[in-house]
């Protein structure tokens, strides 16, 4: 700031130096020229500061060392001049400037210039740098066409001569000083403050435009101007290096890129020599001006005409653009039929115009499964498969659909096509393999169709039930939907909602059926079965709630709660008992809650929290858990390194259970009750009897190969524990031996077998 104040002091100084000499007159003329000089010292030493503190963005110490050097060269010329005129000035009349002065002023303004021209205006694509640069050329040849005509060309063609020297300088200053103006008018924010490079221009733009106002009201001609116009250089150049600092250090706001209007006033400005030629006699500067008038016009029709092209491009390119998302909008991205929104558009429109329409709701049977197993891109393919076997199948009648997830739809409208036979056309299509990896798919079809009066959702949730109704009837199908077929559906999700209830009041109760060994009936084990104290219907079984609370997901908070319970249960009979009352208890796991990414966490907290180790545990899973793909298959060997015992529970039912056993980390088989039933009929004829004991006989000697142990369930009487050991079976577990009982009534049963031992 202080830079600044000198300059301005020292300026105004001259100034009144000036105003004096004008009206009392007297005094060396030499005094113009002191203030000059020194000026330019204080701006060199504020450039200098100021290009080392910006020395570390490029663009910025190129141009501010740039401008120190032109600052320097000036300010020579400044001195050079100032000790010309000390010596050869005579009273009040100054010498004529010496051309090396002249030549070190112009190279300074030269260098200025240039260093504004190398600001990088930053424009990005071609056409966008073709436009401006000729928006440029306008501008820069309208102001230097108004400059020329009347200011240079006066002076040139005055009576009274200017000196070679002042007319080199001011002409470079009216050239250097429109090309600068017309580049900052482009310039954005940048490392280079735009405001310092104003003041910057603004430097040319005072000595042109002084010059011009010295020729208008005459030359210096005794009047020693130069002292008002030198020092006004270097006061603007250290307002430029002082906007600089204020830009890069302080906190001021940013400005925006001014409107490049300036083309278009340039081109009016023109208009002004040409009038001014047509009241007047045309001479040969005149005849320039008119060249620059009409080199003007061809280039702004230039301009026009590219501005023309590329707007035609660009309405091009917004159309398609707009086509693009249109298409984004209303279909789906992988498969590409259309989508949700678009099916819903289509539908309405339907119903709208009352026309008849039927909707299919295609769900694919199992599709997580291969997600699961096959991963994600496998399941993409297939969906893309799936996807293309619908538009095949619906042709030109109808429009399919992707709903999401691996849900579909087919929309027809007008009804000359029935919807079964459609749903039977991609059925009978997806029972041949596709996509590349040659998958089996099947799916469940619903089919709803409008009634009068149907709304959208209405017609939907119809489709809905009916797809839920077809996968119920064993999937593979379609189904239409008929009025009331939703009750049990929502008897489902009504018991759904029930579940949820129920486990926040705290319904669901744990009771145990002891696991016993044939040979001595002492108790081994426990598994722990669910229970629900239903307020209004009484005890439900699991087997109604398990299958609505696996599809809620539930089943994770009532298995954790299971668990925990069973857990706790279990440490308060060894802390009761000694360690060596329950070898195990079991817990039965729904597949749902194995894949359940927190599920082993669970596991070792519930078994921590009460005490137990992890070979304190076994965990029973169905044939269909164990067979969910890969995810499962890492969590089951997890949980069987951690020591936790895997048992098949309902053995001989599942459909792949010999290869299983070796596949899976299983520790336990629990032979099914149906292969218990009926064990025991002693049937006259040996191979009756025999075909009857087969599987029991096969998994049994299966199980001790492969070091396996064995627990027969369901069994009822003493019979068919006879022929259980008989066949080599160990554990038994079943009504006869012992019912599912509540916590109390199993510790009483401890501690009978305890007294029993005692005795
Ligand atoms: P499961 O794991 O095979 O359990 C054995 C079922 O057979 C139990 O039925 C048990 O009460 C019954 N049972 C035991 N001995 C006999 C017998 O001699 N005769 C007859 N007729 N039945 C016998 P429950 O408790 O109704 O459980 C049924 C199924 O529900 C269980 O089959 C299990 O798959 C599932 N379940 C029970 N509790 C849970 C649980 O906490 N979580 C999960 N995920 N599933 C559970
Ligand atoms: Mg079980
Ligand atoms: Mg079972």
């Amino acid at each position: 700031m202080r830079y600044v104040w000198i300059n301005a002091g020292l300026a105004a100084a001259s100034l009144l130096w000036y105003l004096l000499n004008c009206a009392v007159g007297g005094g060396p003329v030499a005094i113009a020229y002191v203030a000059a000089p020194i000026e330019g010292g204080v701006a060199v030493a504020a450039m200098f500061g100021l290009w080392r503190a910006v020395r570390d963005n490029p663009v910025a110490r190129r141009f501010w060392s740039t401008l120190l050097a032109a600052t320097v060269s000036m300010t020579l010329g400044y001195a050079m001049m100032a000790v010309h005129a000390a010596l050869y000035s005579v009273g009040n009349v100054a010498p004529a400037m010496p051309l090396v002065p002249a030549l070190a002023l112009g190279l300074g303004f030269t260098l200025a210039m240039w260093a504004v021209g190398r600001v990088p205006v930053g424009t990005a694509t071609v056409a966008e740098r073709r436009r401006m640069n000729l928006d440029r050329m306008v501008a820069f040849l309208g102001c230097a066409t108004v400059l020329w005509h009347f200011g240079l060309a006066p002076m040139l063609t005055a009576d009274e001569r200017w000196s070679p020297q002042t007319l080199l300088l001011i002409g470079l200053a009216f050239l250097l000083t429109t090309a600068g103006v017309t580049k900052v008018s482009y310039l954005g924010d940048g490392p280079v403050d735009r405001a310092a490079i104003r003041m910057v221009v603004t430097v040319g733009l005072t000595a042109a435009g002084v010059a011009v106002l010295a020729t208008t009201f005459g030359h210096d001609g005794g009047i020693p101007s130069q002292a008002v116009v030198l020092p006004l250089g270097p006061v603007l150049l250290v307002l430029a290096a002082r906007a600089q600092a204020r830009a890069t250090f302080g906190s001021r706001r940013v400005s925006r890129r001014s409107l490049p209007l300036l083309p278009y006033l340039a081109i009016a400005a023109v208009d002004l020599p040409v009038i001014a030629i047509a009241f007047g006699p045309l001479d040969w500067s005149g005849r320039i001006s008119l060249a620059a008038a009409v080199l003007i016009s061809i280039l702004v029709a230039i301009r026009q005409f590219l501005a023309f092209r590329d707007n035609r491009r660009l309405l091009r390119d917004i159309r398609g653009q707009e086509a693009r998302l249109q298409h984004e909008v209303s279909h789906d991205g992988l498969t590409g039929l259309a989508n949700r929104a678009r099916f819903h558009d289509a539908l309405q429109a339907a119903l709208a115009a009352e026309r008849p329409a039927t909707v299919l709701l295609v769900d694919l049977d199992d599709f997580k499964t291969v997600n699961d197993s096959l991963g994600h891109d496998v399941g993409d393919h297939l969906l893309v498969a799936v996807a293309r076997v619908l538009a095949e199948q619906c042709g030109a009648d109808g429009l399919p659909v992707r709903i999401g997830g691996d849900e579909f739809a087919v929309l027809l409208v007008g009804g000359t096509t029935v919807g079964e036979t459609v749903a039977q056309r991609i059925l009978d299509a997806l029972s041949r393999p596709i996509s590349e990896h040659r998958l089996l798919v099947q799916a469940s079809i619903g089919i709803a169709t409008v009634v009068p009066g149907a709304t959208l959702d209405g017609i939907l949730r119809d489709a809905d039930v009916a797809m839920y109704a077809a996968k119920e009837r064993g999937k593979a199908g379609h189904v239409r939907y008929v009025p009331g077929m939703e009750e049990p559906v929502l008897a489902h999700i009504q018991l759904g909602g029930e579940i949820r209830r129920g486990l926040d009041a705290g319904e669901f109760r744990v009771v145990y059926q002891p696991l016993l060994e044939l040979e001595t009936s002492k108790i081994v084990g426990v598994e722990a079965l669910v229970r629900w104290n239903h307020p209004i219907r009484g005890t439900v079984p699991p087997i109604e709630f398990i299958p609505a609370a696996e599809r809620t997901g539930l089943i994770v908070e009532l298995g954790r709660f299971v668990l925990r319970e069973t857990c706790r249960q279990t440490a308060a009979w060894l802390a009761e008992f000694g360690p060596d009352v329950i070898q195990r208890p079991a817990v039965n796991v729904s597949a749902r809650q194995l894949h359940d990414p927190d599920f082993v966490a669970d596991v070792l907290a519930a078994l921590a929290e009460n005490g137990l180790s992890t070979d304190r545990l076994v965990l029973e899973l169905t044939e269909s858990a164990v067979l969910r793909g890969s995810q499962v298959s890492r969590t089951l060997h997890e949980l069987d390194r951690l020591g936790i015992k895997l048992a098949l529970d309902d053995f001989g039912t599942g459909e792949s259970s010999l290869s299983l056993l070796r596949a899976f980390p299983a520790a336990i088989v629990k032979l099914d009750k149906s292969f218990v039933d009926g064990i025991e009929i002693d049937d006259a004829n040996p191979s009756a009897r025999d075909a009857r004991q087969a599987v029991a006989r096969a998994v049994v000697q299966l199980a001790n190969a492969l070091g396996l142990e064995t627990v027969a369930e369901g069994i009822e009487n003493e019979a068919q524990v006879e022929q259980l050991r008989g066949l080599g079976y160990v554990y038994g577990q079943g009504y006869h031996l012992a019912r599912p009982m509540a916590a109390e009534d199993f510790t009483a049963l401890l501690a009978a077998q305890r007294g029993a031992v005692t005795a």
